[in-house]
């Protein structure tokens, strides 16, 4: 069963979680066990096996057969090549590159087992009502989530993204996607701003009416969805699977991650994970400059307020972390008084934690950041010693491991989340691997250089995608929104 973070709902199936996508009232739900899956009885399985063996304990309304379904996406020919998310060597550490996807993004691996996991939850909840997504991006999120949902029956989605807070391809690649069901929105103001926006639309009793009048719920495609996280758990299995079987890791020994970090979820994955069992050593967290989470383990203050700077890894430009809720959850002993104290909106965005939960946090995570120049030098760098040629937002994590082990000399195992394929940011990319470039390259061009100079090949979702048509996009105010979807659906 599920609970909420704030204690004002408990005893939830997994549907409920999934339809609701976020407690009504504030809160996010969270599983009230974490139940113990061992690695050992995994060896041997394809990923689409693994994911089934790992979400079936959290889904107990779902029957064996729907959910070998629902996961049967990591097997269909979906994602590149037959093994979904491959962990690389390089150098002695390992490379999880979750971005062999339909969009080229991690998001991937969640969001194309997400509209499934809805439909099943809201014919188990016997909602006839059809199901509108309201979806905040800072890059990433939207096309995965688009083309999750693009052409589903009973399911409509509209995605927000901060105007000229995405890169050129990601912009072209939300605005390119076909389906009679998928909306687009530019909106003013940075991703914060915009994620608040799309949460106060939740909140709003009024609209919610109107849209009930035309047989519409409201639900999440964000991470603050359970749909969203769970498929998550799975691949740190499959890492630790794949390590053991390349000798990188002896059976039973512990592995790290490093996982580039933005609204938590992936890295709330990877705790899930090592509370279901797996042998995760430590979990290193990589901030870019927005490095909210950095002081806050360092301090134990959480200071949303501050400069927000537009980065050259803009999926991890975020300083309200909305999973982070979860976390504190955890560490602070699932005390939903504290959660409630700390979220309180009178605080504005700021709370400082009691010294148990500050410690129980550092213990369990460690946290570094990069900043953009040591980003670009850190691709540059690794290019030169590994041929191996990493994104700007796997590169913050590729930083901050180097300083991890600069600092600890720990010589354990370690792998590295790998979010995003290069050529998502290849002009960025480019800048750092010729040296400085004078001004704003075409992002186009700049797709066919990167190809000619390492040799690696264009992700299929990214190919001809300047000759597709696209989409206009309507841009508004943040407090524009509710007047775009009374438009779109009422
Ligand atoms: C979303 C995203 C992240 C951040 O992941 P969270 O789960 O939000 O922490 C990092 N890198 C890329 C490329 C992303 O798209």
């Amino acid at each position: 069963m599920y609970e909420s973070t704030r204690g004002n709902l408990s005893e939830q199936t997994a549907s409920q979680a999934i339809t609701l996508g976020m407690v009504p009232g504030g809160g996010l739900f969270v599983p009230s066990t974490f139940p113990a899956l061992n690695w050992q009885d995994l060896q041997g399985l394809t990923y689409r096996d693994i994911a089934q063996h790992v979400m079936t304990p959290y889904l107990p309304e779902f029957s064996q057969d729907v959910l070998s379904d629902i996961v049967n996406v990591y097997a269909d020919g979906t994602f590149d090549g037959p093994n979904p998310a491959p962990l690389i060597s390089v150098g002695n550490f390992g490379v999880l590159e979750l971005w062999h996807g339909p969009t080229a993004a991690f998001k991937d691996m969640a969001l194309q087992v997400l509209p499934n996991l809805m439909k099943v939850s809201l014919s188990s909840v016997e909602l006839n009502s059809d199901v509108l997504i309201l979806v905040a991006t800072s890059g990433d999120t939207g096309k995965a989530a688009l083309e999750g949902f693009k052409n589903r029956e009973g399911m409509h989605i509209v995605v927000f993204y901060p105007e000229g807070g995405v890169s050129a391809v990601q912009e072209r690649q939300m605005t390119t996607t076909e389906g009679t069901n998928t909306h687009v929105v530019a909106v003013k103001g940075n991703f914060d701003e915009c994620q608040a926006a799309v949460k106060r639309i939740f909140a709003l009793d009024s609209l919610k009416a109107q849209l009930q009048e035309k047989n519409l719920i409201f639900s999440s495609a964000n991470s603050i969805n359970w749909g969203r996280l769970l498929p998550q758990v799975v691949y740190y299995y499959w890492a630790y699977l794949q390590a053991v079987e390349q000798g990188k890791v002896t059976p039973g020994s512990k592995m790290n991650v490093v996982v580039p970090t933005g609204n938590f979820g992936n890295l709330l994955a990877a705790y899930y994970a090592k509370r279901m069992g797996l042998p995760i050593g430590q979990i290193i967290s990589a901030s870019n400059k927005n490095n909210v989470l950095v002081d806050f383990f360092s301090t134990g203050v959480y200071q949303s307020q501050r400069a927000f700077f537009q980065t050259i890894s803009p999926s991890m430009d975020i300083l309200v972390s909305s999973n982070f809720e979860r976390f504190l959850y955890e560490m602070s002993g699932r005390d939903a008084q504290k959660i409630r104290s700390w979220y309180d909106s009178s605080n504005q965005g700021m709370f400082t934690v009691d010294p148990d939960t500050l410690k129980q946090c550092q213990d369990t995570v460690y946290a570094g950041w990069s900043d953009e120049d040591e980003t670009l030098e850190t691709i540059s760098r690794s290019y030169k010693a590994y041929q191996y040629v990493f994104d700007p937002h796997t590169a913050v994590g590729m930083k901050v491991y180097e300083d991890y082990l600069a600092t600890t000399k720990d010589q354990t195992f370690t792998v590295i989340a790998s979010t995003a394929s290069p050529f998502k940011f290849s002009s960025n990319v480019l800048t750092a691997l010729q040296g400085k470039q004078e001004s704003l390259r075409d992002e186009w061009v700049a797709l066919d250089d990167l190809t000619k100079l390492t040799g690696w090949k264009i992700p299929l979702g990214l190919q001809g995608l300047n000759n597709k048509p696209a989409k206009t996009v309507e841009v508004c105010e943040a407090e524009g929104i509710v007047e775009v979807l009374q438009r779109m659906f009422i």
